[in-house]
């Protein structure tokens, strides 16, 4: 069967797939896993050894590794029917379910009405169904991939978004939140704070600083924002391969991104204003207080918006609850890749102590990915749905001053 897909926006698009990601069964996961390592392994031979060298080990890795895909592939049976337990949603997972889930049966109807999820009172399951004529079944995996991938066709466009226009209109809701909430932050601090366009240089050595967000030039006035729209092949490639996002979904991913890592970097502007100076290395201190802030500090500032600015922002309902769910799931991949019992007690004693024991200046085991995951683990740990709570915290983490 061949799935015909109606039209619908973005948004709706982008919150059906991460619905439809709850139902990949354990060993799609384990194989999508696999497939990732393996790139990075082939990524690593192209970086260590000389050209001559690098055409022959990666041949035969290549080989290899296509050997072991095809293995798990026999694993999977394209017959078996997609499904998700729903009994076993976590919190997060809940929340998104119930503030979405009116709107993804209203997507599924527009784009396709042959398709619909339905509660499988004997299995206890969710499961998805098609329409046949007369006749209703379960889709099977093999239909499942088909459906996810004419879906994520749909979204893999430049030019869905105007990232910057969005950074900039929601850097001025994050002022409006300070001033209205934090006393000790003054409109002089704010005010010069500003984003710019991270143009990048797009090539191998400057990958990681063209993808990524940044602050503090600028005495702390600058944010400096990445524009998919602008990205080429490589640096595409590069979101697939090292940052884990999806076929398809960079450009959703970076939307999520302007409200997810933004106000990371406000705080990061807040600290440098507030002389908060912080010697170590990878600047230990400042970046556990602009993670544990993070994702809290997205979530009240969207939630205190006005109806209408919310609306420009997010025109359906249920995407913050997918950005937290989408969070708590990068959390997950990253502890997979990059955690070990080693890293795992570094954690904890950084969290722990608030992020002042912080791993020695030259320790190998640590790196950009694994520090990465240290920071995005403590942004999901102390993420607060209280407002309140999170307030303390941001005042505990911002209105003293410190030097180490
Ligand atoms: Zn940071």
């Amino acid at each position: 069967m061949s799935f015909s897909i109606k039209s619908a926006s973005v948004y709706q698009i982008y919150q059906l797939l991460e619905f439809l990601d709850l139902f990949k069964s354990e060993k799609e996961k384990e194989k999508q896993k696999q497939i990732q390592k393996n790139k990075l392994i082939l990524k690593e031979i192209k970086k260590q050894f000389s050209r001559r060298y690098r055409k022959k080990f990666k041949l035969e890795y290549e080989r290899q590794f296509k050997r072991q895909e095809k293995e798990m592939e026999k694993e999977i049976n394209e017959k078996e029917i997609v499904f998700w337990n729903v009994f076993k949603a976590n919190k997060f997972e809940m929340d998104f379910i119930n503030s979405s889930f009116n709107t993804i049966q209203q997507t599924l109807s527009q784009i396709n009405p042959q398709i619909q999820i339905i509660f499988n009172e004997n299995e206890k399951v969710l499961n998805i169904q098609k329409m046949n004529g007369n006749n209703s079944s379960y889709i099977n995996i093999k239909e499942y991939n088909e459906l996810i991938s004419i879906l994520e066709n749909q979204i893999n466009k430049k030019g869905l978004f105007d990232y910057m226009s969005l950074a900039k209109d929601f850097l001025d809701e994050i002022k409006k939140y300070c001033l209205k909430k934090f006393p000790f932050i003054s409109k002089e601090e704010i005010e010069p704070i500003y984003i710019k366009e991270n143009v990048g240089f797009q090539e191998e050595w400057s990958v990681h600083f063209d993808l990524s967000f940044d602050s503090g030039d600028d005495y702390g006035n600058c944010i400096s924002c990445p524009n998919p729209n602008n990205f080429n092949k490589r640096l595409l490639d590069e979101c697939y391969d090292s940052r884990l996002i999806g076929y398809g979904r960079v450009y959703v991913d970076y939307f999520q991104s302007i409200f997810t890592s933004i106000p990371h970097e406000f705080v990061h502007c807040i600290q440098s204003k507030k002389k908060q100076l912080d010697y170590s290395s990878l600047s230990w201190i400042t970046e556990h207080d602009a993670s544990i802030l993070g994702t809290s500090f997205f979530y009240h500032i969207v939630k205190n918006m006005d109806q209408k600015t919310f609306h420009k922002f997010f025109p359906i309902e249920g995407l913050i609850e997918l950005f937290v769910l989408h969070e708590f799931n990068h959390t997950i991949e990253l502890k997979e890749k990059y955690s070990n019992e080693y890293i795992q007690k570094l954690y904890l004693n950084w969290i722990d102590d608030f992020g002042l024991n912080y791993p020695e200046e030259d320790d190998p085991n640590i790196n950009e990915e694994t520090s990465n995951y240290m920071k995005q683990r403590v942004s999901i740990e102390g993420f607060f749905y209280s407002e309140d709570l999170f307030n303390t915290c941001f005042d505990y983490c911002l209105k003293i001053e410190l030097e180490i």
